[in-house]
């Protein structure tokens, strides 16, 4: 029965790596941090986690997690609906929106989740989504699950935004929905534009926190601190997994309502197991560190500025960035993967990203910057990029 199968699993396989594109993990043998070991390799310095905060191995965070898990043992086996929550999660999710200025929250086990459950409850064939071109793969499913109408605009084009709400006014409602920063640039979307766009073509606004929330903004509430928006966007939805502590688990925050008919209707949170009591404690104290002082926050945010100014000073091609993504452009496929090679040998550990993760001839090395990151380890890092930079002749 299987051996067709194979056959074609096979040669789908061989094409994936003739076209360079088979992606091959590399083991790491420590703690997430800003210094790690990969297997067979040297110690590395790492600048491609998505640890904004360093709080992957926080001391606090693993202590919460310890004791809730002796507390209220490993897991929940059940989803909530049928077998009830703890009130570790109930307080996260109230922490979550005390953190944006939402009136509630549903936790889902990853954003991915949250996104994908997001808008086929609310809306259906008479009604519109206006999505980002650069939207991350897990609101495109999440708009595919759904029978809305599907309109798509340009990366924050607002002009383009605009026509598109002008073409969706035939549709009930409408909802736009954004990334708040594109993981690839590092770019964050026009939100106060999109948001007089909303008033005016009357549209809900939608934003994914993932890349933003814990980054953007003086205290790192997110792009809506940035544009000075607490609570007027209706829906946003963010991860566990990155700045806020690298684990697991996703949310959806917002207008009352909506969290509400979430609950009762969003499939990936019916039927689904809830995040363990560990996750949700240690998640519960993030918020409580980024609340109690500015920090992990300022330190990002000085690590961020320092690593780019010296970068562009360096003569690196560095694409304009609002977040603590920094992406050195190489343009060509093949030096990305050389490059980022070199620079493993150096010590320094990123990964290049070429066509189809980003668009053909503009191939990159993504670097992202921690608050975990040491002035020392950010020299290094520079250091090692100008080296490489000359000897592959990117550099003069
Ligand atoms: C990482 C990411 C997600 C997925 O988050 P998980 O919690 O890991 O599933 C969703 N949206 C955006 C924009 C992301 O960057």
């Amino acid at each position: 029965m299987y051996t067709d199968f194979q056959k074609h699993l096979q040669t789908t396989l061989q094409e994936i790596k003739d076209a360079g594109l088979y992606k091959n993990e590399r083991v790491i043998i420590t703690p997430q941090s800003s210094a790690i070991k990969v297997e067979g390799g040297a110690d590395v310095i790492n600048f491609c986690a998505n640890n904004y905060l360093g709080l992957a191995d926080n001391a606090e965070l693993i202590q919460a997690a310890k004791d809730r898990m002796d507390a209220r043992g490993y897991g929940m086996a059940s989803v909530r609906f049928i077998c009830g929550t703890q009130d570790t999660h109930k307080q996260l999710e109230k922490a979550i929106s005390d953190f944006f200025g939402t009136e509630d929250t549903i936790l889902y086990a990853a954003c991915f989740d949250a996104n994908g459950g997001l808008f086929e409850p609310l809306l259906t064939e008479q009604d519109a989504i206006i999505s980002d071109a650069l939207n991350h793969a897990s609101i495109i499913d999440g708009v595919r699950l759904c029978k809305a109408v599907r309109y798509r605009y340009k990366n924050g084009d607002v002009a383009d935004l605009e026509e598109q709400l002008k073409a969706a006014q035939a549709q009930r409602f409408r909802i736009i929905a954004t990334d708040g920063v594109f993981s690839m640039d590092g770019n964050v979307c026009p939100l106060d534009k999109i948001y007089e766009l909303a008033q005016k073509y009357n549209a809900l606004v939608m934003v994914d926190e993932s890349h933003s929330a814990g980054v953007v903004g003086k205290t790192g509430h997110g792009v809506t601190e940035l544009y000075n928006m607490r609570g007027k966007i209706e829906i946003i939805t963010g991860t566990l997994g990155k700045a806020f502590g690298g684990s697991v688990g996703g949310f959806t925050t917002g207008k009352k309502e909506i969290i509400d008919l979430l609950r009762q209707r969003s499939r990936p949170y019916l039927f689904s197991n809830s995040i363990p009591p560990m996750i949700a404690a240690a998640g519960l104290k993030t918020f409580e560190l980024l609340t109690r002082d500015n920090t992990l926050q300022d330190k990002l945010h000085a690590n961020t500025e320092y690593f780019v100014t010296r970068m562009k000073a360096a003569g690196f091609d560095i694409k304009p960035t609002q977040s603590a993504i920094c992406a050195v452009m190489l343009y060509d496929a093949r030096l990305s993967q050389e490059f980022a090679a070199a620079l493993q040998q150096e010590g320094i550990y990123v990964t290049g990203f070429y066509y189809p993760v980003v668009p053909q001839g503009q191939a990159r090395i993504r670097v992202q910057l921690s608050a975990a990151h040491t002035q020392e380890q950010l020299d290094k890092g520079i250091a090692a990029f100008t080296k490489i930079g000359k000897q592959l002749r990117v550099l003069k």
